[in-house]
């Protein structure tokens, strides 16, 4: 007896000891530990307060505590079994079944007092002889019985599954709880079932509980992390080495044997100088070095690769070194990806050269950074390129855009940045000082035949010379590609050069274009008439030329504007207005009954491109009922430059349908005589302006002579207009001429003046 008080005493003070400890501790199943070894005092006190009880029922409350306490224990065993196995449990049906189990067995073993069901007690006797209260079993015993050995074996099942299952390497750890575990059951069993005085196999479970205490918050499987730590260095993809403590390469995983090409031991021994040379030091500087990281190139074994470098000393908890190791990790894949990806940002996909928005930003930089220097921007422009695309197909105008880029790239120097900024518009920015007229013209005549021999190609540069290094670049690319327009249809000038003048002339143009349509509308723009007349002064006719009060500029003078509306094409808009208008004061008239004016309008070469003139005429004289005879149309000699025959039609079914056609300024300008042969007219209006040269004035007076005469045998009436004397008037009419237009007897007037002067 006193030696078994004596053990069970043992095993309680190392249990306590055991639950300080893993209350102490932070381990995560120190919590299970601490119930566990909680619970487990509980039927080692209880067998220790029975083997000593004097009185019946002081036996009888341990009996109780020692069932109680084992029911505790099982379960806290399988709570602590399915945690340190890592098992899902919580929230599971299998433990609301066991906690359910536990509960009801212990609620009725408590109800032993009142029911008599689970076990008696009669006095009895030890071998030694000393007293001793002895337990006879009743028919609940058997199932407490059960449910202990139920949870028994759950703990039993989980731990033998784990040790079969679980590497040789962490076996150890379940088999040193399993192997007590089984022999403590097996251990108890043979008390119960021989019904032995003083349970020993308490001992078992104390040994159980200290070697679960051990395990769950002493152990550290410091072979089982080095184990795991070589694993990882030896399996991982980077590639790692080791240099001991005297510079010796001692290891290297697959991969960096891969990398410094090493196929024997033997061999490692030379991998340090090639790392110093990767690490660009000599022994003495990285003996300097404690830990460095770094992106670098490097030829192995297995081709070229970018690898991020990480290089680090090693020292013992007191600060001595033990060595190095560096790791190499491949960043090749990642980096090509990003490369690519910028690139793709960056770059124009059909000619390979930077794209507008990165082109611009490298400008900005480029000036930002070096903003002393003189620089010109440059911008190219095919003319005509929309026009390549539709007759010779998208895939000439791509592989004639891939040619400028390539002349681009090949007469540019390392001074000069240049990009694709849009269509067939390609940006340069060069140092003024390497700026050669001659280069750029002798490139842009490469590329003269690029499109096919029998189509010459028009390239034209425009240069504006960086004065505010702060502005956008888009701003400064648009203005040099706004100088472009001054020369677009010149086939001699290729490069033209940005002025403020431009730039002014640019927001004029924006002012009259964005106004048009409201000034219309208000009736600012309005027909003014100047009386044609015979050499006495008759009015036959008028020509309606238009002004336009403007707002903010006054009255505009049709030079102002009208060159404006030809370039955006909204002439047509402004001439339909003037020629209704001419049929609404005929109209007028000839409700007054006035029918013996008639009425000249001017239509613009760009008319014919934008309107169906004839159509838009005929349906205007028929809408306001005019004699065609009496709107008269004036056309210049420049409407000829270009589609001829198209044209041709036009003005001969303009005089099928009855109108007369005049020949506006003649003289003015590369006039021919030949002109007079070919195009159509009925009348020619002779520009005294151009044709009064007084330092020859003879000579003058006789070409004029020439072509009223020329002109009268061709059948063609003959007008002179800007007639500003009477010794003109005097001459012209000698010479056979009929009608005058000019300030000599006229100028250009209000609607309501002229009716009030020659109407009515
Ligand atoms: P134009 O058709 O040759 O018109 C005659 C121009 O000569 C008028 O200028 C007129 O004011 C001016 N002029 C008349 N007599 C004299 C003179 O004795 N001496 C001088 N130096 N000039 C004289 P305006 O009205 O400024 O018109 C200028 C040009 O604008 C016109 O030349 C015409 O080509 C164009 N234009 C005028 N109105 C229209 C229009 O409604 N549509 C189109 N497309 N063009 C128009
Ligand atoms: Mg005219
Ligand atoms: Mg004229």
């Amino acid at each position: 007896m006193t030696v078994y008080l004596t053990t069970i005493t043992v095993m309680l003070i190392i249990l306590v000891v055991c639950i300080a400890g893993a209350a102490k501790s932070e381990r995560p199943l120190a919590k299970d530990v601490f119930f566990l070894l909680c619970y487990m005092v509980l039927p080692l006190a209880a067998n220790e307060v029975i083997a000593l009880a004097e009185s019946e029922t002081i036996a009888k409350f341990a009996y109780l505590l020692y069932f109680i306490g084992t029911d505790l224990m099982l379960y806290s065993l399988v709570r602590y079994s399915v945690d340190y196995c890592d098992i899902k449990y919580d929230g599971s049906i299998f433990k609301k079944v066991l906690i359910a189990i536990t509960v009801a067995d212990i609620f009725l073993v408590l109800l032993n007092p009142f029911l008599g069901h689970v076990f008696e007690l009669e006095e009895s006797r030890l071998d030694s002889g000393e007293k001793y209260i002895k337990l006879v079993s009743l028919w609940y015993h058997k199932i407490h019985l059960g449910v202990s050995y139920m949870l028994g074996l759950i703990t039993a099942l989980i731990f033998t599954i784990k040790t079969i299952r679980s590497s040789k390497l962490v076996r150890g750890k379940y088999l040193m709880f399993l192997v007590p575990f089984l022999l403590t059951a097996a251990w108890e069993t043979h008390y119960i079932f021989l019904n032995r005085p003083l349970d020993y196999s308490m001992v078992g479970y104390a040994v159980c509980g200290i070697v679960v205490f051990y395990f769950a918050v002493v152990y550290v499987p410091t072979a089982l992390m080095d184990r795991m730590k070589s694993t990882i260095v030896s399996s991982i993809s980077d590639g790692v080495i080791f240099f001991d403590d005297n510079n010796r390469c001692i290891y290297a995983n697959s991969n960096a044997e891969l990398i410094f090409d090493i196929k024997s031991e033997a061999e490692l021994e030379g991998i340090r100088a090639r790392f110093l040379k990767i690490m660009d030091v000599d022994e003495k500087e990285i003996a300097t070095i404690n830990s460095k990281k770094f992106t670098k190139k490097y030829h192995g074994s297995d081709g070229e690769k970018t690898f991020e470098i990480e290089y680090h000393r090693l020292y013992d908890g007191r600060g001595h070194g033990i060595g190095a190791f560096a790791r190499f990790i491949d960043r090749t894949e990642e980096l090509d990806r990003m490369q690519k990806e910028h690139y793709m940002a960056t770059h124009d996909k059909l000619t390979g050269l930077y794209n507008a928005p990165y082109f611009y930003e490298l400008v900005e930089r480029r000036l930002k950074a070096d903003p002393d220097r003189k620089y010109l921007a440059m911008s190219t422009d095919v003319r005509g390129f929309k026009l390549i695309n539709d007759r010779y197909g998208r895939p000439v105008g791509d592989e004639l855009l891939i040619k400028i880029a390539n002349v681009i790239e090949n007469n540019s120097s390392k001074h000069t940045l240049y990009g694709r900024l849009s269509g067939d518009k390609f940006g340069l920015l060069i140092p003024a000082k390497h700026y050669k007229e001659e280069t750029i013209l002798r490139a842009i005549k490469e590329l003269d035949e690029a499109v096919s021999p029998d189509y010459k190609l028009l390239i034209h540069l425009g240069v504006y010379e960086v004065t505010e290094s702060d502005k956008r670049a888009s701003v400064m690319f648009d203005r040099a590609a706004m100088a472009i327009n001054d020369i677009k249809d010149d086939l001699e000038i290729r490069i033209a050069y940005y002025s403020d003048r431009m730039r002014d002339e640019m927001l004029w143009e924006q002012k009259i274009a964005s106004s048009l349509d409201d000034a219309v509308s208000r009736g600012c723009v309005m027909p003014f008439l100047q009386a044609q007349v015979d050499k006495n002064g008759k009015v036959s006719g008028a020509e309606v030329l238009v002004r336009w009060e403007h707002d903010e500029e006054g009255m505009l003078m049709p030079q102002s504007f009208i060159s404006v509306l030809e370039k955006n094409g909204t002439i047509a808009k402004l001439d339909k207005y003037m020629w209704e208008s001419a049929c609404r004061i005929l109209r007028k008239w000839s409700m007054k009954g006035i029918d013996d004016l008639y009425l000249s309008v001017n239509i613009s070469p760009r008319d014919f491109y934008l309107l169906d003139v004839p159509q838009v005429l005929e349906e205007l004289t028929d809408l306001y009922e005019v004699d065609r005879k009496k709107l008269r149309l004036e056309i210049t000699e420049t409407i000829m430059m270009d589609d001829v025959n198209m044209k041709l039609e036009a003005f001969a079914k303009l005089r099928a349908m009855g109108f007369i056609l005049e020949m506006d300024d003649f003289g003015s300008g590369y006039s021919s005589l030949n002109m007079l042969k070919d195009m159509p007219v009925d009348v020619l209006k002779l520009d005294m302006v151009f044709m009064s040269d007084t330092a020859n004035k003879e000579k003058n007076d006789k070409i004029v002579k020439l072509i009223v005469k020329l002109a009268g045998e061709l059948g063609i009436h003959v007008i002179a207009e800007g007639v500003e004397t009477g010794e003109q008037v005097r001459s012209l009419s000698e010479m056979g001429c009929l009608t005058f237009q000019g300030y000599y007897f006229a100028k250009p007037i209000p609607l309501v003046e002229f009716e009030k002067r020659h109407v009515g």
